[in-house]
């Protein structure tokens, strides 16, 4: 069966960086790749622009793209963002027997166990994990070491042949981008940047946002 790819995050804002990851996600698997923009992520401050701004940035990112999609059920939802609670809705909406898949950097795989329930998450979906500069496996907590210790693979068709619950290291080359180091760039210097798409550097002088600090 053809994987589902969820592609979760805050967004604020999304940038090439995060473009590059869903591209060679969807060209490792030949299919689609669905953002999913956090309305109050509960891991992490408080995201600096709202969060119909960022998802209406992850709109126009990939407007035009084809196989991207943006699913705002988290910013509908009332409470924390838990992907959790994402993963049991597409779950229960795609059946038991669907593979999904979560695509997610190396540095927030790191900080899985901070997640609510986090355990469950390998019940209601694989993960494929993406490198990010300066955040090696090397470092895995105990905790996640142990949970992962017989789900990794290499083979992307053995997240296709099961609904959940293995973990696939995706190759690609590193992305230096951060929405953080974006975020302070843009307080300092107000203008257009060529690490966002044309649309969303734009938008974000349209709206004057970030233009005050992190
Ligand atoms: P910040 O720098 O503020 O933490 P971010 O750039 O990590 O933001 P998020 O919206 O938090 O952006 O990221 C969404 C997902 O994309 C996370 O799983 C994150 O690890 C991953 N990601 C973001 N940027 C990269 C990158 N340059 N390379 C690989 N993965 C990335």
């Amino acid at each position: 069966m053809r994987l589902i790819i969820l592609y979760g995050g805050t967004f604020d804002p999304i940038h090439n960086g995060h473009l590059a990851v869903a591209t060679a996600a969807q060209d490792a698997f030949r299919t689609d790749v669905i953002f999913l923009p956090a309305a109050d992520p509960p891991h992490r401050p408080p995201a600096s622009a709202s969060s119909s701004q960022r998802a209406e940035m992850v709109e126009l990112a990939i407007s035009g793209h084809p196989g991207f999609s943006c699913d705002r059920r988290e910013l509908r939802r009332a409470g924390p963002s838990y992907s959790l609670l994402s993963l049991r809705e597409w779950r229960a909406e795609t059946g038991p027997r669907q593979p999904i898949a979560w695509l997610i950097g190396m540095d927030s795989f790191l900080g899985l166990p901070g997640w609510h329930a986090w355990r469950e998450l390998f019940e209601l979906s694989h993960f494929i994990v993406v490198d990010r500069p300066g955040h090696g496996m090397q470092a895995l907590p105990e905790a996640l070491e142990r949970v992962c210790a017989q789900r990794w693979t290499d083979e992307p068709e053995r997240l296709e042949d099961a609904p959940a619950g293995r973990v696939l290291r995706l190759q690609m080359p590193l992305r230096e981008e951060s929405a953080t180091m974006i975020r302070a760039g843009l307080a300092e210097e107000h203008g257009l940047r060529t690490d966002l798409p044309q649309a969303v550097s734009a938008y974000i002088l349209r709206n004057r946002l970030y233009a005050t600090g992190v």
